[in-house]
C-alpha cells in the first residue's frame, strides 16, 4: 500500500469498525467505512462514509476507487456482490467469509484439516432433527447456519418434546450436541502478506445468554494445555486460506482436548483486552496486515488481565468505572441503549 495517503475501507460500521479505524489513524491511515445504517459508530471515527445499501454495486465501485486497501469488521456481508471488488485490495480473501458465514460449510471445512467441531448433524426438517437427536442425544442446540451472533439464531433442545413443540424456521440449521468443557478459550492470530503467523496469548472466555462477558489471562491451566493443539489448528485454517489479517478461532477446552465452536475471518471481543494488554493491539495488527505493513509485537504487557463487557444497562455505570483509575473504559458511542446489546468494555491490568 502506498503510505503516502493510505485509506483504507472498512466494510461494516460497527464498534470493531471504529476501534480499526481508531488504530489505523495512529499509523497516519485515514479509514473510508461503507454501511448501509446512517447511524455508524466507525464513521463517527472515520475520514469518509459511503452509506449505501450491500448491492449497490455503483456505490461499491466509487468505494473501492477511493481506498488502496479494504477490509472488513462484520462477517454477515452478502458475497455475491463483494466478488467485484478488486480482489488484490480485499483481505482477509472472500473465501473465508464464506467459510465462516455457513456454520456446516465452517465444521465441515475444519474436519478436513483436521481439527474436531462438536458432534453435529444438518437439519433441514423435522425429521432431520429427530434423526440428529437420535444420533447424538440431547441435550443439544439448534443452530441457523447463517446470520446468527451473540446467541441468536439458537435454540437449547433439552428433551424430544423440546423438538416437538418447536417451528423450524424456514431456513437452513444445525443440530450440535451440548459439549461439556471445562473451559472456553480463544485463539486470535494475525497472518502478514508474507505468511508470517503471530498470535497472541489465549485468554479464558466466558459467555452469558451466548454473549461474551469476559475474557480473562492468564487463563486456567486446562486452557494452557490445550493451547498448542488449538494454535496448530488455526494455523493450518489461516495458511490454507491464504488468509491475510486476524483470525479468530473459538474453542471449548474438554477432557479430550479442545473442540472446535467458530470462526471469525475478523478481529473479536475476545481479543479488546489486546489495546492495553498487548504491545501490538488486534486492531492495529489487522490494519498492518492488510495494509502490507511489517507486523506489531503481540506479547503482553501485563501479568494479569480481564476484560468485561459492558451490556446495555451496564454501561451507565461508566462514571463509577471512570472513578476507578486501574480501569480502562471504552464506550462504543451507541445512541440507544438496548437489553443485551454492546456498549463498551473495560479493562484492567495486573503488572
Ligand atoms: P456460538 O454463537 O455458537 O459461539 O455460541 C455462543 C456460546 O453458547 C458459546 O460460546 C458457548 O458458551 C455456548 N455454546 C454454543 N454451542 C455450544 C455447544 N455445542 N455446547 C456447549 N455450549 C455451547
Amino acid at each position: 500500500m502506498n503510505l503516502a495517503s493510505p485509506t483504507l475501507g472498512i466494510l461494516g460500521g460497527g464498534q470493531l469498525g471504529r476501534m480499526l479505524a481508531m488504530a489505523a489513524a495512529q499509523l497516519g491511515i485515514r479509514c473510508h467505512i461503507y454501511a448501509p445504517e446512517r447511524d455508524s459508530v466507525a464513521a463517527e471515527v472515520a475520514a469518509a462514509f459511503t452509506c449505501a445499501p450491500w448491492h449497490d454495486s455503483q456505490g461499491l465501485a466509487r468505494f473501492a476507487a477511493a481506498c488502496s486497501a479494504i477490509t472488513y469488521e462484520f462477517e454477515n456481508i452478502p458475497v455475491e456482490p463483494m466478488k467485484a471488488l478488486p480482489a488484490h485490495k480485499l483481505n482477509p480473501a472472500l473465501r473465508a467469509l464464506e467459510v465462516a458465514q455457513d456454520r456446516l460449510k465452517e465444521k465441515r471445512f475444519i474436519e478436513d484439516l483436521g481439527g474436531r467441531p462438536a458432534p453435529y448433524h444438518p437439519v433441514d426438517s423435522i425429521e432431520d432433527l429427530r434423526t440428529a437427536m437420535d444420533r447424538i442425544g440431547t441435550p443439544g442446540i439448534l443452530k441457523t447456519r447463517r446470520d446468527g451472533y451473540d446467541g441468536k439464531g439458537q435454540w437449547r433442545i433439552e428433551s424430544r418434546r423440546d423438538a416437538d413443540a418447536i417451528r423450524l424456521p424456514n431456513t437452513g440449521l444445525v443440530y450440535e450436541g451440548l459439549v461439556r468443557f471445562a473451559a472456553e478459550f480463544s485463539v486470535i492470530l494475525v497472518r502478514g502478506a508474507d505468511g508470517e503467523i503471530r498470535f497472541w496469548d489465549s485468554a479464558q472466555n466466558v459467555h452469558a445468554d451466548g454473549i461474551l462477558a469476559t475474557s480473562t489471562l492468564p487463563p486456567a491451566p486446562v486452557v494452557l494445555e490445550q493451547v498448542a493443539d488449538a494454535r496448530a489448528l488455526a494455523a493450518k485454517v489461516a495458511d490454507t486460506l491464504g488468509y491475510v489479517g486476524v483470525l479468530t478461532l473459538e474453542f471449548f477446552a474438554t477432557a479430550d482436548g479442545p473442540v472446535f465452536n467458530e470462526m471469525a475471518p475478523r478481529v473479536h471481543n475476545s481479543g479488546h483486552w489486546t489495546i492495553e494488554g498487548a504491545r501490538t493491539s488486534q486492531f492495529e495488527n489487522h490494519v498492518r496486515a492488510v495494509c502490507g505493513l511489517p507486523l506489531g509485537d503481540t506479547s503482553l504487557t501485563a501479568r494479569g488481565i480481564a476484560m468485561r463487557n459492558l451490556i446495555g444497562d451496564d454501561a451507565l455505570s461508566a462514571s463509577a468505572l471512570l472513578a476507578d483509575p486501574a480501569n480502562h473504559l471504552h464506550l462504543y458511542g451507541k445512541a440507544e441503549t438496548r437489553a443485551g446489546r454492546k456498549m463498551g468494555h473495560v479493562t484492567r491490568l495486573e503488572p
